[in-house]
């Protein structure tokens, strides 16, 4: 029979902090804090494996688990020199629960145990304090109800009143007809009357009394932790953190030391480093003459540890420094022990008997980004740390803190939402609201700061999009145009908030029946997708020198490169500022729609609308200078690295112009009526453009754009090869599904490059021709598609659309729901699908490496910045990952963290 308990006190334990998975966090950590001979009430954890057969066994103990307990209790009895249940000397324990990552507040602790009318006497003997021992007895009837005999049998309050809640409301009824204000000023009198009102409640509620035999206590109270594992906190906050059901809890039995013992009994707890800001200050709250639960519950406010954890509310509060300096000391040393033992900022829990110190708990904790950062850059430069782990002591997701302003949490805690949508840009943003591109472009040049407000966004926002603070819309998913230009930007942006009704034509919106009018204010938190009403308090996310240091470690231990999705020169010099090795996207599209794009795409636009070859050839010859010199200019400023460059992608209609002005514009050059520019535009409607006429079917179509663009990029680089600069183009071929396609568009590429060079008079000009793989098909014949290519770029934004039959633009509307039932475990428009889709890219990898060793393969959709999906490349063997210019440095971070695990696992 497998062991399911393990002691721990006296300064042994039979586990350690290595077993989290076994013991919990809270059982590893107490053995080894005990092993270090810290002061640890003794005590014994039963397994999270014991959790899953407690399960299977329909909550029944078998028998060698029975004696394993009570030999454990045992050696906890000899320690503390009591016995359980015993009348003269008794032994109290506290049964708390403990998963191997923490979930706080999720589950269930019961203290106290072991009391009961038989062993109070003897308490009372013992400590002379028949005060505490009467608050010991309610406070044990009152968790004892709420947690054994209602949530862990999961009764339902038939009356709608929980059980805690009545025997508070009982308590509280009794202070008030006394006039007390702090449960401190109870009497034993009134503590022993509660007890028996409690008793009465409880026998009302349940139809059984309070168990007052220890026996039944201690299994009981076992059994509710066990069980609160499937409570109903525990079960949401493990689908929110994607904690596998399996894991289970384990459940620590340990002696109770009790800060409830008077004015020199204390319980609290503390962070060894402050965990807001990281820095190297002990941070703590304290609560004289309580039991653990009184700091948190925030019925009494804590004190301050010390004088670094002053602040406006506590100040006037002593801190244990001042009132306990011995204690303090003390505390202060374990402190320094655990954190030169752990090389880590840790969150602990302790308990003060009669000046005497015990260590409840500690464990790794929580903290910002910011504070990760300067902690992590600290313990570096104190030799606590080497820079391999400080490489891993933030978690991707923390950088993004990081490096955009925020909404000031504390400010969001107060304050409901109005809307909800995708978080599709991150960072926090304040701005009057507009409801159209020209009003944003408008009131920003007034030097208003606006959010832009749109049903769903189009290339023609683009100049309102930028001069926006932040773009709101109540439509589209997160590869919808307005996620993927704000996210290449870094700015706020929330998409798909269903609950707006928007009126252009009126400039207002309404929500629930509220309405906004334009120039009313919103906050914007893109990191959660959440819109406030009014202006919160925001944080500035100031250039930390710390970061630009913590990357430059982190790069020591990335074998994976990391290039960006970008297409101006501004983007691409602040892709090299963020780290970028390249560019793995530059989607020729945008230099249609940014700043000073009036005139190529007045051209483009003329070159679309054209009906004859002759025509669309004219306007193309126009057109071809600006997107040489687009290109150029950005491969300029990426010279020495490589920059994709992808050939047209988007369906022509989406350049089609809409207003008037402009359709009379394109008229005129083409010498047509503007009726006959609407006929054509409507011409160029599809029902399904996704799967319509775009990529490289735009090509095959018609060529001649095709010859342009690559004309554009060889005579960049001939240029600059002249100018004795270092081009790197790729040429990229985009939604491709046949090798075929890339035949034709090797042949074209040929033609013109044999021109170029001889116009040019090189001898050669460098290039990889390349194709993205993001149809299926393609991937299911990557071996045909490498014969014809030098590289692959994954498109994993058309690959997820194509591989699920999911539109990216409108999978919003059930998103939701299928999140809910869990169908899928996450947005596999934000988070690679390995499972599916990752299939075809292991395939497409495999196969495309079988015909060409050499095959360079990377990633240019959304996922390229998601942690998970970079990992995931990283063990496919990838190349590279692209992304948008304010995500290089999660990229670059989840690619050294996947490389220092994959050493780790070797
Ligand atoms: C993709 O499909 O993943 C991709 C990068 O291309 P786009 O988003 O421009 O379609
Ligand atoms: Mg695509």
């Amino acid at each position: 029979m497998a062991k399911f308990v393990y002691t721990f006190g006296n300064g042994i334990a039979e586990g350690d902090s290595s077993q989290t998975n076994l013991l919990g966090g809270k059982g590893a950590n107490l053995a080894e804090m005990s092993k270090l001979g810290l002061p640890v009430p003794p005590g014994f954890t039963i397994t999270t494996d014991f959790c899953n057969e407690y399960f299977k066994n329909g909550g029944t103990y078998p028998e060698s688990v029975v004696a394993e307990v009570e030999k454990a209790l045992k050696e906890v009895e000899e320690i503390m020199d009591l016995k359980y249940g015993d009348p003269d000397a008794p032994l109290l324990v506290s049964c708390r629960s403990g998963a191997r990552q923490s979930m706080p507040g999720m589950m269930e602790t019961v203290l106290n145990v072991g009391l009961c009318p038989a062993t109070i006497p003897g308490l009372i003997k013992k400590t002379g304090n028949e005060w505490f021992v009467y608050d010991a007895y309610r406070r044990l009837i009152m968790m004892y109800s709420d947690v054994v005999m209602e949530k862990a049998e999961e009764v339902e309050p038939t009356d709608g009143q929980e059980i805690r809640i009545k025997l508070e409301n009982i308590m509280e009824d009794l202070k008030l007809d006394k006039g007390y204000e702090s449960e401190t000023e109870l009497t034993v009198d009134d503590l022993s009357f509660l007890c028996e009102e409690f008793k009465k409640v409880i026998l009302e509620t349940f139809g059984t009394p309070f168990p007052d035999d220890p026996k039944e206590q201690l299994w009981g109270s076992i059994g509710a932790v066990f069980k609160s594992w499937h409570g109903k906190k525990a079960n949401s906050y493990r689908k929110i953190e994607g904690i596998p059901d399996e894991w289970g809890t384990a459940c620590t039995v340990m002696s109770m030391v009790f800060g409830n013992m008077g004015d020199t009994s204390a319980t609290g707890v503390a962070f060894t480093r402050n965990p807001a800001t990281g820095e190297d200050k002990f941070y703590g709250e304290w609560l004289v003459n309580a039991q653990g639960e009184d700091v948190v519950a925030g019925y009494r406010t804590p004190n301050p540890l010390n004088d670094d954890t002053k602040n406006d509310q506590n100040k006037h509060l002593s801190s244990l420094q001042q009132m306990m300096p011995k204690v303090y000391e003390e505390l202060y040393d374990v402190r320094n022990k655990l954190e030169q033992h752990y090389k880590d900022m840790l969150d602990i829990e302790f308990t003060i008997q009669e000046e005497k110190l015990f260590m409840l708990q500690c464990r790794v904790g929580k903290r910002t980004g910011a504070a990760a950062l300067n902690m992590a850059i600290e313990m570096l430069d104190n030799n606590l740390i080497d820079e391999k782990t400080c490489a891993t002591r933030l978690k991707p997701a923390q950088l993004d803190e990081l490096l955009h302003p925020i909404v000031n949490p504390e400010a969001e805690e107060k304050t409901d939402p109005v809307a909800k949508g995708l978080p599709a840009g991150p960072g926090g943003a304040i701005g009057r609201i507009v409801f159209t591109a020209e009003d944003a472009v408008k009131w920003y040049k007034e030097g208003k700061e606006v959010v832009l407000v749109r049903e769903e966004t189009n290339p023609e926002d683009v100049e309102g999009m930028r001069a926006a603070n932040a773009i709101l819309t109540a439509k589209g998913g997160m590869t919808s145009h307005a996620a993927l230009v704000a996210r290449g930007w870094g700015k706020c942006c929330i998409v798909g908030a269903s609950m707006l009704e928007i009126n252009t034509q009126a400039k207002e919106l309404k929500i629930g029946g509220k309405v906004y009018k334009e120039g009313d204010t919103f906050t914007l938190n893109g990191t959660r997708g959440l819109v406030y009403e009014g202006s919160l308090d925001m944080l500035d996310a100031t250039e930390n020198p710390n970061f630009k240091r913590y990357m430059s470690i982190v790069d020591k231990f990335r074998t994976m490169g990391v290039r960006s999705n970008a297409e101006t020169p501004k983007d691409a010099k602040t892709s090299l500022d963020h780290g970028a090795e390249g560019i793995g996207l530059f989607r020729t599209e945008h230099m249609f729609y940014g700043e000073d794009a009036e005139q190529p795409l007045f051209l483009l636009r003329k070159m679309i609308l054209s009906s004859t070859e002759d025509e669309r050839r004219m306007a193309l010859d126009e057109l071809a200078p600006y997107v040489k010199r687009d290109i150029k200019a950005t491969m300029e400023v990426m010279n020495g690295l490589p920059v994709t460059i992808r050939l047209l992608d988007p369906p022509l209609h989406e350049f089609i112009p809409h207003g008037k002005e402009k359709q009379e514009e394109v008229a005129k050059a083409l010498g047509i009526d503007v009726s006959e520019v609407i006929r054509r535009g409507e011409g160029l409607q599809e029902s399904n453009p996704m799967m319509g006429h775009r990529g490289f079917r735009l090509g095959v179509t018609y060529p001649e754009i095709t010859e342009m663009q690559i004309k554009g990029i060889l005579e960049a680089a001939a240029e600059m090869t002249r100018e004795g600069k270092n081009p790197k183009p790729e040429i990229m071929v985009p939604v491709t599904c046949d090798a075929k396609e890339l035949v034709l568009a090797r042949k074209i590429t040929d033609k013109v490059y044999n021109l170029v060079k001889e116009s040019y008079g090189l001898d050669n000009i460098d290039f990889l021709f390349g194709t993205m793989i993001e149809i299926p098909r393609a991937a299911l014949l990557a071996h045909e598609m490498a014969e014809v290519t030098d590289f692959f770029s994954f498109g994993t934004n058309d690959l997820t659309q194509m591989t699920y039959g999911f539109s990216r633009d409108d999978s919003d509307v059930f998103m939701g729901p299928y999140l809910d039932y869990e169908i899928i475990d996450s947005d596999p428009f934000q988070t690679l699908d390995q499972k599916g889709v990752g299939q075809l890219i292991t395939y497409g990898v495999e196969r495309g490496r079988q015909v060409k060793k050499d095959l360079k393969v990377g990633i240019c959709g959304e996922h390229g910045g998601d942690p998970a999906s970079v990992e995931y490349c990283f063990e496919k063997g990838f190349d590279y990952v692209s992304c948008s210019a304010f995500r290089l440095p999660i990229a670059r971070l989840a690619a050294a963290q996947a490389a220092i695990k994959a050493e780790k696992n070797k």
